[in-house]
């Protein structure tokens, strides 16, 4: 079996580099050790080689489609959910009292990075499952968690995330599915959703759909959203099902992720969909951000996994395939001068080493994020709030870069594989067309820039910026101390200033109520921003290794440690100098993307 990841560098960068097994002094995670970590680690592998990875290329070629009034998609979905559900795999990190195993995120989403990586079609229908039963089991009444909760983490039951409709895609004011209160006390849903992901198909026996709706006569805007639970066949008194009258139309044909559904709901067509309102009446929104949060740490996680393992792919072809001479050699054609590997050309070395260096520290930040979940739960006052502010700061960022990124280093390596890499006969093609949804669902990156720099950074006055500089200054100040560390340290030191700089120039903008000059290029000061988060991972990695070495640690070999030092030294000669680009674009005076709805567009 090809490799697609790689145990080692997600086992250095979970206890090495960010010291998971710090989390396991909270009595909440009592019941876990490095052991069993370790454990969980390697049946996620067992089980990725077996039952996800084999199907990868299937799950293009046999896409899921719409018949006869039903989603059907691969048939090891049928597997996977009872899979997840007899591994507790689905509730993993929910709290014992909602049946979950109070799972460390780290762990979980560590673990979320191998079944990923070996095939991307598939993780993301548990996720929803985790997702919608989690906000059940935060938000919900005891009834809706007794009735739904068990089911969904048993694998028996899906669960989406129904936010999309036609005219409402980023702007989620626009909402107009409704709900009215019957008698009975549930609401009567009317409306459709498209593109809800794993909203159908043959693999459970029920679908519970986190819907947000408009209650008749509620406030116009996001003001007046609320969140129902509506289930495909509801549960009667008698313990019986029916049908709940809202239903799959259609499946969605896209480029990439073709075994994950995506469907077109339409509720209430015969004026008997229930729905189950979730906490109070228009708060919806607010409590849809929980489930909306993780899904963001997920498809960072996604696009960062697919990455990783087009990455594994093309280092294979590389060091397998002959072409040309060295550069030294040139010219010298006859028989004693063989071809030589184009691993061993200077330009693929470069395509390598660019998707290893994101690839690797994009899994690095979604690990911290992680972390600073864990920490958020467990904690309690000023440390729960400045983790939840920095995991807040970060998220945008841990979707949007493995997304971005992730597309350009999958473009690398099929670049690698020259014309092969176009075939359909090789996987990169696939990679490639799979990720790039990534930055467009769960909030497009042009979103995610706008909430980074329109709501993270000025929140709590900058706070959250400020815990972040304390974070990269503590680095910068380990790596001085590690001389051969030092001109990164310096370097990192530099580009604090740049983010600096930037918000200083675009700040007035915001204090005199000119946000469309503060926001009008929030996606550059996003691919600044990120680019630097990403070299501080680099910088922490290298930091990891470079002490190991020092102290003769061998729990990996030498090669291994300074494989990261070099990618660090890579990834801050040819990406960390582009922010330099990105902030004289962010400082310059032309406004040139500005609009004025009243004159003709220029195009
Ligand atoms: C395969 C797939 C799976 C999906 N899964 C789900 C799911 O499970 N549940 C769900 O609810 N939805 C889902 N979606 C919907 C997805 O979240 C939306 O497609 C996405 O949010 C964008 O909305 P839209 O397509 O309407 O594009 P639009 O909102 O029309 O955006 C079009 C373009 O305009 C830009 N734009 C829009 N508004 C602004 C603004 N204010 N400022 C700057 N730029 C702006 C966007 O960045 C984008 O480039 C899925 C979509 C797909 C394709």
């Amino acid at each position: 079996m090809a490799r697609y990841m790689c145990m080692d560098t997600l086992k250095f960068l979970l206890f090495d580099v960010h010291q998971t097994q710090e989390l396991l002094s909270y009595e909440r995670f009592a019941d876990y050790d490095l052991d069993s970590m370790n454990i969980i680690l390697d049946s996620a592998k067992t089980w990725a080689d077996q039952d996800f990875y084999p199907f990868y290329r299937e799950m293009d070629d046999q896409p899921a489609y719409f018949k006869n009034g039903k989603v059907h998609s691969h048939h090891i979905l049928d597997k996977i959910f009872k899979g997840a559900g007899e591994k507790g795999w689905i509730g993993s990190y929910f709290d014992y009292d909602d049946g979950g195993n109070q799972m460390p995120h780290s762990l979980a989403n560590a673990a979320n990075h191998i079944l990923e990586s070996a095939n991307n079609h598939i993780p993301g229908y548990l996720g929803l499952t985790s997702g919608a039963a989690h906000l059940i089991a935060t938000f919900g009444t005891q009834d809706l968690k007794k009735k739904f909760i068990p089911n969904m983490i048993a694998g028996k039951w899906g669960g989406t995330m129904a936010l999309t409709e036609p005219q409402s895609g980023s702007s989620l004011s626009d909402i107009i599915t409704s709900a009215k209160l019957a008698e009975e006390g549930y609401y009567l849903i009317k409306g459709q959703k498209i593109f809800i992901s794993g909203g159908d198909h043959q693999g459970v026996e029920n679908f519970v759909h986190l819907t947000l709706a408009r209650i008749q006569g509620a406030p116009a805007g996001t003001k007046g959203i609320s969140l129902f639970v509506v289930p495909k066949h509801r549960l009667n008194e008698d313990e019986s099902m029916s049908y709940n009258d809202v239903c799959a139309v259609a499946d969605f044909q896209k480029m990439g992720q073709r075994g994950y559904s995506t469907v077109h709901l339409v509720y209430g067509e015969q004026n008997d969909c229930h729905g189950y309102l979730v906490g109070e009446p228009n708060k919806g929104l607010q409590y849809m951000f929980q489930m909306m949060n993780g899904a963001r740490i997920d498809v960072g996680m996604t696009a960062a996994s697919t990455a990783t393992a087009a990455y594994y792919h093309s280092l294979q072809y590389a060091k397998e395939r002959p072409q040309g001479r060295k550069i030294q050699n040139t010219g010298k054609k006859d028989s004693s001068v063989g071809q030589t590997l184009i691993i061993n050309h200077p330009d693929v070395r470069r395509m390598l080493l660019f998707q290893k260096s994101i690839v690797e520290a994009s899994l690095s930040l979604l690990l911290e994020c992680s972390k600073l979940s864990d920490i958020t739960i467990c904690e309690e006052g000023e440390n729960k709030e400045n983790s939840h502010l920095l995991l807040e700061l970060l998220t945008p960022v841990a979707k949007t870069y493995p997304s971005e990124m992730g597309r350009i280093a999958i473009n690398n390596g099929l670049q690698i594989l020259g014309g092969y890499g176009y075939c359909m006969d090789f996987p990169l093609q696939q990679y490639l067309r799979d990720i790039r949804i990534m930055s467009i669902y769960e909030g497009t990156t042009g979103i995610q820039s706008l909430d980074l720099l329109g709501r993270k950074i000025p929140a709590n006055n900058g706070k959250a910026l400020q815990l972040l500089f304390k974070n990269m200054l503590k680095t910068i100040n380990l790596a001085k101390e590690l001389k051969s560390l030092s001109p990164y340290a310096d370097e990192l030191s530099k580009k604090i200033n740049e983010i600096q700089k930037a918000l200083e120039y675009l700040a007035p903008y915001a204090l005199q109520g000119d946000y469309e000059n503060y926001l009008a290029d929030a996606t550059i000061f996003m691919e600044m921003t990120s680019n630097i988060i990403i070299g501080h991972q680099w910088l922490k990695m290298a930091v990891s290794a470079q002490s190991a070495l020092n102290n003769g640690k061998n729990t990996f070999d030498v090669l291994f440690y300074e494989s990261k030092i070099q990618t660090m030294k890579f990834y801050f000669k040819y990406e960390l100098p582009k922010t330099k680009a990105c902030l004289e674009t962010l400082l310059h005076s032309d406004k040139l993307t500005m609009v004025d709805e009243e004159k003709e567009i220029i195009f």
